[in-house]
């Protein structure tokens, strides 16, 4: 039986606590050494697998060290070193465009702030968080991607479909101590168990408390949608 507890901070905390023990050493995938391929990584990673974006820096990491090397690289020739990733043209013009900003605007470094990492081209509120928290050890959210967006609606913690809407709703109910965290352990459940097509009901350690179980919801709130069967 699939009922979620009330209120939805109960809820929260059940989970949370249930996925703690799942996935105790869950943490960002993405491999940087440092705050510019931190920003590079996950600028890269938007609609691409970390996997995919992790088998590209490994070379990419090396050819190019500083924020210089990036702004003064060649369209072509940057997008071609990235153009098994997805949307690689724009990528990379996203990329020359910020680290011109960077060393233009922030004396070369990586910004700190919220409104300063967003001025940077191609870089929106979900990446900004994850350069915040990781680079910068600041919290100011809760990254939403596309598993954090999924599980919420599932858990029945939203019934938005932004991610920004997403993220104004779990930051009152999420413990502020857990806004990094939370984002971790949903892309590992929504990897390994709560997938987009077909997930895992049965075996999953939230059923009974998923609104959305299969087991016993013809509906999964993601989509709104009846189950495939
Ligand atoms: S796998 Fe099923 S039961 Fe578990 S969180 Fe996802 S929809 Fe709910």
């Amino acid at each position: 039986m699939g009922t979620s507890l009330e209120p939805r901070e109960s809820q929260v905390a059940e989970v949370i606590d249930r996925l703690e023990d799942e996935y105790p050493d869950s943490t960002i995938s993405l491999v940087y050494s440092n705050r510019l391929e931190l920003l590079i990584a996950v600028m890269l990673s938007a609609q691409c697998t970390d996997e995919r974006v992790n088998s590209v820096t490994a070379d990419l990491f090396e050819k190019y060290e500083t924020a210089e090397e990036y702004a003064n690289a060649d369209q072509e020739e940057l997008a071609a070193d990235i153009s098994s990733i997805t949307y690689y043209n724009n990528k990379a013009k996203y990329i020359r465009s910020s680290t011109q900003t960077i060393i233009e605007a922030y004396d070369g470094t990586v910004p700190d702030t919220m409104t300063e990492l967003t001025s940077l081209s191609g870089v929106g509120r979900k990446t900004a968080n994850v350069v915040l928290q990781h680079g910068h050890d600041i919290v100011e959210g809760i990254v939403v991607d596309t598993h954090v967006q999924r599980l919420s609606q599932r858990l029945g913690l939203t019934q938005e479909s932004a991610p920004k809407r997403i993220e104004q709703e779990l930051m009152p109910i999420v413990p502020e101590t857990h806004w990094q965290q939370l984002t971790h352990l949903f892309i590992d459940h929504g990897r390994a168990t709560c997938t987009a097509r077909n997930p895992d009901c049965e075996g999953c350690v939230l059923e009974d408390i998923c609104p959305s179980s299969k087991l016993d919801s013809e509906v999964d709130l993601a989509s709104g949608e009846p189950w495939e069967q």
